[in-house]
Order: C-alpha cells, then structure tokens, then sequence
C-alpha cells in the first residue's frame, strides 16, 4: 500500500539517530484524530532516554473527550502529551513549556559547571501530512531567526531560534508509518498520510462510513440529512451522492464522486470532531 522501501527506511533512521544525537527534546507530532495510527513507537527506542513529548496536531479536527483520555494514556506511559492546532498555535505554548519542565534538571547541572542560557535544542519528527510544517511556523511566529550554522555541525542543518531559550532543527524527520494491521493504513488513508494516488477512494470512503455509522452516526446524519443510516456502507453511499447530486450520465448515482466528497469532508472537518481510534480497552460512548 506504501512505498517505503528498506533502503528508504534504513537512510532515514540513521538521519533521525543522528539529529537526536544533536538534541534535548524529541517532539513526535501525530494526528489527534487518529493517535494510534499516526504514532511510530520506534522514537521511543530510537530516542533512548531523551525526553519526547507527543504532540497531538489538529486537535481542533478531534473529538476533545477523546484527546484528554489519549492524554492521560500517555500520562499512564510516563509521555508527557500536548493538543495543539498549529492553524491558530493554540496549544504551542504549552509545548514549549513541556520541553523546559523535561529539560529542567539537565539545565540546573548545566548551570552548575557555568554554562547558563544554554537554549532547549528539540527536532520535529513524524508522519506524512499530520502537519510538522506548520507546527515548525507556529513555533517560530513572526520571529523566525535562523541561526547560522556552528562549528562541528553538519553543514546544512538549519537551527532557528525562539526566544531566548529554544533552538530547534529546521527540517523534520520524516517517519514512516508503521503499518500493524489492515486498518492502520485505512485510518493513515482517512487523515492523508498516504498519497492519494495510490488509494482507491470508493473503499476508502465505504470504510469510514462503515466505522462512522457506528461511532459517530450523528455526522453522517446531520452532515448528509440523511432520514436514517443502512448497515450497508455502500447504501449509505449511495444516499450520500443522492443528497448531494452525484451523478454520471444516464442518471445513475456517481459513487465515486461521493466516496471523495465524504472523504474531503472529514479531512477539512466539515463532518465535526472525530477521533476515529482510542487507547487500548476504551470503548467509544455512545
Ligand atoms: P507535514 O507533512 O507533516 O509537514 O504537514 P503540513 O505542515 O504540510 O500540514 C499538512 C496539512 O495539514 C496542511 O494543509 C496544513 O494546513 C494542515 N494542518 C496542519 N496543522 C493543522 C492543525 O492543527 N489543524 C488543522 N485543521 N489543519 C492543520
């Protein structure tokens, strides 16, 4: 379904080991709508004992009660998890802040053999699409500084200055999504992490139907003006491309116009806040 080859990989872990080497803080942006998919549990060994703090972008797309309970999940796992919506910055702040508690005791030595306003080094890693770009623009604001490179660092990595305090590695670390079960790459298909051209829009539509009808029936009800929902996804297809005149010639409803309607629309939000994944055990309320 994806086209990460080995070699791919393997170039681009040895990237990522190596840029952690250059920094405190680890901060691994997923996508809050779909928190398990969109993570890579290889930071986590990659990163070693250096602090990683999740970042849970595009909150303002998820379901809230859903994104305090992957919170306190990661709370449970010693992760320190922030919402953020990197569109409006809101949440930024207390990523920030996040990395000054984490780096806290490594500063206070720091200052004790002399070295003081020594600035929070942190790169950026994460999935296709969740939105590193645009958390890399909230963080920095309007006060964008580059800072040049230094001595016995790689030429061509960009540091860029927050403050006084913060320093983080312009380029993100690309991961790659690690593809568990079937349904990981159907939720990574949902949120546009895998490019569009490889999917088949029509089975990835029935499939979110499927899965909303169940959990969130409400938006596809309200969305559509639907009357009811059928345990037919491909029914409720059908209906959806009705209620919004797709159709092809001849008259016949145009299913595949449909599938990317409903697809467009839960990517932009237009279907509401929706988490499409809960921690382990943890049913959704209906
Ligand atoms: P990257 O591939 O991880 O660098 O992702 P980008 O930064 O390019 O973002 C991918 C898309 O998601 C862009 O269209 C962004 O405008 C959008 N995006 C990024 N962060 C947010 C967010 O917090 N909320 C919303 N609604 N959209 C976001």
């Amino acid at each position: 379904m994806i086209q990460w080859y080995p070699g791919h990989m393997a170039k681009t872990k040895k990237l990522i080991i190596e840029n952690l080497k250059l920094v405190d803080v680890v901060l691994h942006i997923i996508d809050a709508r779909v928190p398990r998919s969109s993570y890579n549990p290889l930071i986590e060994k990659l990163s070693g004992n250096k602090p990683q703090i999740v970042v849970m972008n595009k909150a303002d797309l998820a379901d809230d009660a859903a994104s305090e309970i992957w919170i306190e999940y990661y709370r449970g796992k010693g992760i320190k998890a922030v919402k953020t919506n990197a569109r409006n910055r809101k949440g930024i702040k207390d990523v920030l802040k996040a990395a000054k508690e984490l780096t806290e005791s490594k500063r206070e030595k720091m200052a004790r053999m002399g070295y003081v306003n020594v600035p929070i080094k942190f790169m950026i890693v994460g999935i296709p699409n969740v939105g590193k770009s645009a958390v890399i623009n909230a963080m920095a604001g309007s006060a964008k500084a580059k800072v040049g490179n230094k001595p016995g660092i790689t030429r061509g990595k960009q540091w860029i200055r927050i403050g006084g305090e913060f320093e983080y590695l312009d380029t993100p670390g690309i991961l790659w999504p690690k593809f568990e079960d079937e349904m990981t790459g159907y939720m990574l298909a949902f949120v546009g992490s895998i490019k569009d051209e490889v999917l088949d829009f029509e089975e990835i539509a029935l499939k979110l139907i499927g899965i909303l009808s169940h959990r969130y029936p409400q938006a596809l009800l309200e969305s559509y003006q639907l009357n009811c929902l059928s345990e037919d996804p491909y029914a409720n297809l059908l209906s959806i491309g009705e209620k919004r005149g797709c159709r092809v010639k001849g008259g016949e409803i145009d299913a595949l116009k449909a599938a990317r309607i409903v697809i467009d629309d839960f990517r932009n939000g237009r279907l509401g806040n929706i988490t499409l994944e809960l921690p382990e055990g943890v049913k959704y309320e209906q």
